[in-house]
Parts: structure tokens; sequence; C-alpha cells
């Protein structure tokens, strides 16, 4: 991330990089989260940390306002481990989902960047593929109706489901499992 970068995120308020820097400010003595409503500081005021701990060593207290103490640090590549963690756990859910995601503390937009970042392809790319097996394993492993798979792989009905799984394979799931049940 360019100074430039942080600098506009904290211009603008920018929730979406809370978490992955820090600002201190040397003629308060205080570090904010990015998002922190505080009037902006003048530019040649402002140091740019990875952690707040760094902050901390370099002398800088939280701000009260932001609480910028209670934020922990979560590198890059531990969010998006973990929101690909999440996806194979709750791919079916899409509410324990969201839920989820909300809890690791970065706005989905910037957590769909990390993710892309970190994995070359996006959440809903993952999400599909994750599935996408999961039906296909279904289908050759289990007599389950192509219904309840339907709804086990988190589709909201039978329509949704077979217009997915035809795009994806070229054919429908009932001639898919004709082909590959075991
Ligand atoms: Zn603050």
């Amino acid at each position: 991330m360019t100074q430039e970068e942080m600098w506009r995120a904290v211009s603008e308020n920018d929730e979406s990089y809370d978490g992955i820097f820090f600002y201190a400010v040397n003629s308060t003595g205080i570090y904010c989260r990015p998002s922190c409503k505080s009037k902006t500081p003048k530019r040649e005021n402002v140091r740019f940390f990875n952690t707040a701990d760094e902050a901390r060593n370099a002398g800088f207290r939280p701000c009260k306002r932001c609480r910028s103490d209670l934020l922990d640090y979560h590198p890059m590549k531990e969010i998006a481990e973990k929101a690909k963690q999440l996806l194979d756990e709750c791919f079916k859910e899409r509410s324990v989902l969201r839920q989820g995601f909300t809890q690791l503390g970065v706005s989905q937009r910037r957590m769909a960047e990390i993710f892309k970042d970190e994995y070359g392809m996006t959440l809903h790319e993952y999400m599909k593929s994750r599935r996408l097996e999961e039906a296909m394993r279904l289908l050759t492993e289990t007599d389950e109706d192509i219904v309840d798979i339907a709804y086990s792989v988190g589709f909201g009905g039978l329509s949704s489901f077979y217009s997915f799984f035809k795009s994806e394979t070229g054919m429908p799931p009932s001639a898919y499992r004709k082909e590959h049940r075991k």
C-alpha cells in the first residue's frame, strides 16, 4: 500500500482500511484508525504504522474517540485465510457467512480486494467452486434427491441450481449423475 493510498483513506475516513494500518499525529501524540472522525490532521504531521503495537512503541497513545487500542491487528493474509476458511465451512448458509464476514472487521468491498489479491479469484468465484464440488460429490456418491442436493449446497430451489450446474459443467445434474455415479 502506498502512502498516498493511506493518506486518501485517512482523509476520507475510509473504514474499509480499519485494521489494515494506523496513523498517528505528531502534534497530538495520538494514533487512530483510518475511519476516525476526528478532524483530519495536516498531512505533514501524520505518520503511518502497520500495527497498533508499532504506533505505541513509537510513543503514541490510542485515540479515545475511535478506540484504536481495541482493534486487533489482522494482516491481510490472515484475513484472506479466515475468509477462505469461513467459505469452506459455511458456503451453504448465507446468513452465517455474512455474520462471519462482519466479525472479521473489514468491509465487504475491502475483503473482496484482499481475497482476490491472495487467491486470484473473487469470493463469489470461490464460493461457486465450493458449491459445485459439493454438488458433484453428492450426485456421484449419494442417492439424495437432486432437489435436496440443491438446497444442501445453498440454492433456494431447483431451477437456480439446475442452471448453475449446467452452465458450470455443460450438463444437467441428472445427466451428470448418470454418467459419474459410482
Ligand atoms: Zn481516533
